[in-house]
């Protein structure tokens, strides 16, 4: 029996089409760990396949930390991982001229596991605010992050896990599959995250990032998702007009949940609890929050007033992989300062209103939360998708410019929509029109991409 994997049980895991039962992944994984035992570190190409499971899985069992690599994007970010990571090998067929282990064949051998505190997996975070950063995620984290989602989402054995995410982030493979092993429950993981196949899936326990879920909220199938137990988005924020279109089309209100690489998931609604739009819930089991303003005095939970995330719980990264400072910087006594900026109201429920370093927008004095912009343009019928940001103002500081697709709408009038909700200094300045907003693989807005 294996901890960190839950108990021994008939599980059977669907992984873009090939089906692998239980006992089998652990065979596959056995040989893979007898191959990597007493390597420092090994990665993997995270192909969304059967050979990552049994990889990753294979370094778990070995006691060997696992950096599993985007396996579509540039070589230059590959190389960038594997030489940060100190990866001595790589699990699966190889193009970056690291020594190849085949994932192929099994073994029996008996391991035994590492300590909680040890080093499980090493992920990448997403690269949104900076070049990405290795975090050093202890399998005593992935642990309890997963039991305190099992309870917040009420996650069994007889649950059949849904998705189609990537591999090498903490969504598709620390929830979407090891949450899977160690709850127990059948998964299904679909190869490609598109309407039809989560449709034909018949899924109890679904996941998705915002653009997977406003996909199959417009899509002809989204109906065939009434017989699901919950619907789960995170990793970018899900835009209000998609939760009521998912409400409307699936008869299920989307469990909005926040977490970080750093982090694991800290924050959810609850499968018995209430499910409201741009609103991430209550902080999990063990997870406690506080709120800061700039000069790291409390910011009020009165629903209203921004401040800085910060958290502690037991599912905190053990630091970043080489970034002594960055650590430093963000972990201070057993705290991790998320850099997102939130309000939090008299009943504990957390809103994440954008990140500290591009989405809070400096102008004239006021400090404006892009988030907010968003969700009211969001709110006008013509807008499809929209990001908001500060950009350069000789005046203010900072101006609030918005870039939106949109059919039909001028910028004036979409500037007079925003004055409707929000207070004056809040309308954008300007608002560009465009075809697409950069998106990475989780669906997250590339600002830093809109900027330059
Ligand atoms: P980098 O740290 O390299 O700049 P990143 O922060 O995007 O990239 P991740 O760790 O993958 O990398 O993403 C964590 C971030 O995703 C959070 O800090 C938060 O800004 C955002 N996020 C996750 N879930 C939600 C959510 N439900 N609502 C709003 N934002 C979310
Ligand atoms: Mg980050």
């Amino acid at each position: 029996m294996n901890r960190l994997l839950g108990d021994e049980r008939d599980q059977k895991l669907t992984i873009a089409g090939e089906v692998l039962g239980r006992q089998e992944l652990m065979a596959r994984a056995a040989g893979v760990a007898g191959r990597i035992s007493g390597a420092g570190c090994v990665a993997v190409n995270a192909t969304a396949s059967a050979d990552t499971v049994v990889a990753v899985v294979g370094a778990l069992l070995a006691g060997v930390p696992v950096v599993p690599l985007p396996p579509d994007s540039g070589i230059g970010e590959r190389r960038h991982i594997l030489g940060d990571s100190g990866a001595e090998l790589l699990l699966g067929t190889d193009d970056l001229g690291l020594p190849a282990v085949p994932v192929t064949g099994t073994g029996d051998g008996s391991f035994t596991e590492p300590p909680a505190g040890a080093t499980g997996l090493i992920l990448y975070t997403s690269g949104t605010t900076g070049p990405p950063k290795g975090v050093l995620i202890s399998r005593g984290a992935i642990a309890a992050g997963l039991d305190a989602l099992a309870e917040a989402w009420a996650w069994t054995p007889e649950d059949r896990v849904v998705h189609g995410l990537p591999l090498f982030h903490v969504h598709g493979l620390v929830l979407g599959v090891l949450g899977a092993l160690r709850a127990g429950s059948e998964l299904v993981h679909t190869g490609r995250p598109t309407p039809e196949a989560y449709a034909a899936a018949r899924g109890s326990l679904y996941f998705g990032v915002p653009t997977v879920w406003s996909r199959l909220a417009s899509s002809a199938v989204a109906g065939e998702l009434r017989g699901a137990r919950l619907l789960v988005s995170g990793s970018a924020p899900l835009p209000a007009p998609v939760f009521a279109e998912l409400e409307a089309r699936t008869g299920h209100r989307p469990v909005e949940r926040y977490g970080m690489t750093e982090t694991l998931i800290t924050i959810s609604a609850r499968h018995d609890g209430e499910r409201l739009p741009a609103c991430v819930g209550l902080p999990l089991r063990g997870v406690e929050t506080r709120l800061v303003h700039e000069d790291g005095s409390p910011a009020p939970r009165d629903g209203e007033t921004p401040g800085e995330l910060v958290v502690r719980a037991p599912m905190i990264f053990n630091g970043y992989l080489n970034r002594p400072e960055a650590t430093a910087e963000a972990l201070r006594d057993g705290w991790f300062h998320t850099g997102d900026i939130a309000t939090v109201d008299a009943g504990g429920r957390h809103r994440i209103v954008g990140r500290a370093s591009t989405d809070l927008i400096k102008s004239g004095g006021y400090k404006i939360g892009a988030g907010e912009v968003e969700n009211a343009l969001l709110a006008h019928p013509a807008v499809r998708e929209a990001a908001v940001l500060g950009t350069p103002h000789p005046d203010l500081g900072e101006q609030v410019t918005a870039f939106v697709i949109a059919d039909g709408v001028s910028a004036a009038d979409l500037i007079s929509h925003v004055g409707t909700t929000l207070s004056a200094h809040k309308r954008p300045r300007t608002v560009h029109f465009v075809d697409a907003l950069p998106r990475n693989a989780l669906g997250k807005v590339q600002k830093k991409l809109l900027r330059s």
